[in-house]
C-alpha cells in the first residue's frame, strides 16, 4: 500500500516546489501577478471547487457510516466523548504555548512596533452565543447541504446514523444505502486526489506572486513566532500524544501524514484537506469507523493552528497599541480563542474572522487587524496544516483507545 502511496506525496511536494518556483519567476515578471491570478489560478479554484463539491456527500455519509458501524449508540458516545476531550485539551494547550511565545517575542522586543493610527477593520456584525447555538441545528434537511454548513451538516448525519441504529432490522436497507453512497463518494473522492499535484501548484503560485513583496520586516517577527508555535505545538503535543496514546511513532506519523499536510498547506482548508486527511489517518492504523466521525468533525470545529495564531496576533496587536495585556486579559483570550476556534470555519481566512471576537473580549482594537491582514494568507497555510495535523492525531489515538477497551471487555469476559 505504502508503495502506492508514496509517489503521490512525492508528486504533491514536486507540485508545491513548481508552484513555488513559478511564483517567484513571476514576481521578476511585470504583469506577473495577472498571469498567475488569470490563467494559472482558475486551475487551482476547479480542483478546489471539485474538493468543495465532494466535502459535503464525504461528511454526511461518512460521519453516518461511522455511527452506524460502531453498532451501538454508547460506543459512539465513548468516541464522541474522548474526541471532544482530546479536542478541547489540545487547543486550549495551542492558546497558552501561543501566549507564551508571543509574550517572549514581546519581553525580547522582537515585535517592532508598527504604525497604528489610520488603520481601519470593519468587523462582521456578530450574533449571540444563543443564537450560534441555535444556527447548529438545521430547521429543513436540504439548505445545509447546500449551503455547506458543516455544522448542521454533522447533526444530519448523526441524527440519520443514530436514526437507523435506533430501528434495527428495518434499518438495514437504509445503512446499506449509506454505505454505498459512501464508498461511491470515497471514490469519487480518490479520483479527485489524483489531480492534487497540479492542484497544489496553481494555488500556491499566485500566493507567493502576491505576498512576497509584501512580507515587510516587521511581520517577518510576528509571522516567525506564529511559525514556531505551530512547530512547537505540532513535536510536542501530536508527537507525544501518537506515541504514548496511539503507540505510533512522531516519525512515521508525520511522514503519513505528508501529503495531507501538503494539500492543506497549499489550500488552507481543512475541509477541503479532509478527503487527504481520511486517507493519510487510515493508513496510520485509524479505525475507518472512528476516522470517518473523528475527523469530519475535526474540521469543522478543532483548529489548534487557528486557535495559536490567535493567541500570536492578540498579543502581538496588543502590543503595536502600547496595551499590556494582564493575566486575566490572557485567560479571557485561552477562553475566547478555543471557542473562536471551534466557531471558525474549515475555509481559507475564516480564522481571521474570528480573531475579531478574540480582540474585542478583551478590548484590543479591532483595526488592528489590518496590520496582519495583508499577510493572512500565510498565517493561514501554517494554521490550516496544524488544524489538521490535530485531526488526524486525535484519530489514531482515538482509535487505540477504543481498540484497548474493547481489548479489555473481551479480557474481562473471557
Ligand atoms: N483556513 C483554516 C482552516 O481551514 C481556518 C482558518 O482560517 O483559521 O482550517
Amino acid at each position: 500500500m505504502n508503495k502506492k502511496k508514496l509517489p503521490l506525496a512525492f508528486w504533491i511536494f514536486i507540485g508545491l516546489v513548481v508552484g513555488i518556483a513559478v511564483g517567484l519567476a513571476l514576481m521578476m515578471v511585470p504583469n506577473g501577478l495577472d498571469i498567475a491570478k488569470n490563467y494559472i489560478l482558475p486551475w487551482g479554484t476547479i480542483f478546489l471547487n471539485l474538493l468543495k463539491f465532494i466535502v459535503v456527500p464525504i461528511v454526511l455519509f461518512s460521519i453516518a457510516s461511522g455511527v452506524i458501524s460502531m453498532q451501538d449508540i454508547g460506543r459512539v458516545g465513548s468516541v464522541g466523548g474522548k474526541t471532544i476531550v482530546y479536542y478541547m485539551c489540545t487547543t486550549a494547550f495551542a492558546v497558552v504555548l501561543a501566549l507564551v511565545l508571543a509574550s517572549a517575542a514581546k519581553g525580547m522586543h522582537i515585535f517592532a512596533a508598527m504604525e497604528t493610527s489610520g488603520l481601519a477593520y470593519e468587523p462582521p456584525a456578530g450574533q449571540s452565543l444563543m443564537q450560534t447555538i441555535i444556527d447548529i441545528f438545521p430547521s429543513n434537511p436540504i439548505t445545509p447541504l447546500a449551503n455547506a454548513s458543516m455544522l448542521q451538516v454533522i447533526v444530519i448525519s448523526l441524527l440519520v446514523g443514530f436514526g437507523i441504529l435506533l430501528v434495527g432490522e428495518k434499518g438495514l436497507v437504509a445503512a446499506q444505502v449509506v454505505d454505498s453512497f459512501n464508498e461511491v463518494s470515497m471514490k469519487i473522492m480518490d479520483l479527485i486526489i489524483k489531480l492534487s499535484p497540479i492542484g497544489v501548484a496553481c494555488l500556491i503560485c499566485p500566493v507567493i506572486v502576491e505576498n512576497g513583496p509584501k512580507i515587510l520586516a516587521q511581520l517577518v517577527a510576528v509571522l516567525a513566532v506564529a511559525y514556531v508555535g505551530y512547530i512547537v505545538h505540532a513535536v510536542v503535543v501530536y508527537s507525544s500524544t501518537v506515541k504514548a496514546l496511539g503507540g505510533v511513532s512522531p516519525i512515521a506519523f508525520f511522514k503519513g501524514m505528508a501529503p495531507a499536510m501538503m494539500m492543506a498547506f497549499s489550500s488552507a482548508s481543512s475541509v477541503g484537506t479532509l478527503p487527504f486527511t481520511l486517507e493519510c489517518s487510515e493508513r496510520l492504523g485509524a479505525r475507518k469507523e472512528v476516522a470517518s466521525f473523528v475527523l469530519p468533525l475535526g474540521a469543522t470545529i478543532n483548529m489548534d493552528g487557528t486557535a495559536i495564531y490567535q493567541g500570536v496576533c492578540a498579543v502581538f496587536i496588543a502590543s503595536c497599541y502600547g496595551i499590556d495585556l494582564t493575566i486575566g486579559q490572557m485567560a479571557t483570550i485561552v477562553l475566547t480563542a478555543t471557542l473562536a476556534s471551534i466557531g471558525t470555519a474549515g475555509v481559507p481566512g475564516a480564522g481571521m474572522v474570528m480573531l475579531a471576537m478574540v480582540l474585542q473580549s478583551v478590548n484590543i482594537p479591532v483595526e488592528g487587524i489590518a496590520l496582519v491582514a495583508g499577510i493572512d494568507r500565510i498565517f493561514d497555510m501554517g494554521r490550516t496544516t496544524i488544524n489538521i495535523t490535530g485531526d488526524a492525531a486525535c484519530a489514531v489515538v482515538v482509535s487505540k483507545m477504543e481498540d484497548r477497551k474493547v481489548a479489555r471487555t473481551k479480557s474481562v469476559l473471557g
